[in-house]
């Protein structure tokens, strides 16, 4: 099924806006869609304006056939052909207690832009709110490899992109930047090059198994 959202998303793009971009929001979309629970909005780290914006800027076709009223989730899973059972029982996502993380997350993005852009903006947010998650990076966004999430960083923020020279984990290397802004040490060793956690930082971001079909849940 995300296989299925992803391919409705991406044959009602809008062609003026870059391929890329349209191809990262529909795989973050159609990984959130396939959520038991939750508000995709907040899934996602956009607010539910921000979301309706993006679907008219980058998927037209979704958004004119949908009406605002439908739980979006609910929307894409039945224009994909299933069916889905919300579990929200109209309830509202908590806010995250985390909110002030993902901020900082947000800034340190922002603050490298490579220009001021809605779809920067949105991206950010989509990135600060998947580090939240236990899995790498670009799983927890739903991307095929690590290279699709290399690939969104260097578009949007390559002073980051460029900064990573040792080629960090990208999760881990947005919480470094912010210990090293805020002059807090949390490494025990002197330097990467003797430290013995040094393929956690590191080390490869593969997954044997994971790709969209293996997604799909
Ligand atoms: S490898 Fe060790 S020293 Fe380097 S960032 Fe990771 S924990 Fe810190």
């Amino acid at each position: 099924m995300k296989t299925a959202i992803y391919d409705i998303l991406m044959s009602g793009r809008n062609p003026d806006e870059a391929f890329s971009d349209a191809r990262f929001f529909a795989l973050c979309i159609s990984h959130r869609a396939m959520a038991r629970k939750g508000n995709i909005s907040v899934a996602l780290g956009l607010e539910i304006r921000q979301l309706s914006h993006l679907f008219s800027r980058y998927f037209p076709r979704i958004a004119a056939s949908r009406s605002t009223a439908q739980c979006t989730k609910v929307y894409l899973h039945s224009a994909a052909g299933g069916t889905f059972l919300c579990q929200c029982l109209g309830k509202k996502n908590k806010a995250s207690a985390r909110n002030e993380e993902t901020g900082d997350l947000v800034k340190l993005l922002l603050d490298q832009r490579a220009s001021v852009n809605q779809a920067t903006e949105w991206v950010a947010a989509i990135l600060a709110t998947g580090c939240l998650g236990d899995d790498h990076l670009w799983q927890d966004l739903g991307l095929t490899n690590r290279e699709d999430l290399s690939d969104v960083i260097k578009r949007h923020f390559p002073g980051l992109y460029f900064k990573n020279t040792g080629n960090m984990k990208w999760k881990k290397f947005f919480y470094k930047q912010l210990c090293d802004q805020a002059e807090v040490r949390l490494c025990q060793a002197p330097s990467c090059n003797v430290c013995n956690d040094y393929a956690q930082c590191f080390g490869p971001e593969d997954a044997s198994g994971w790709n969209l079909l293996a997604a799909q849940g």
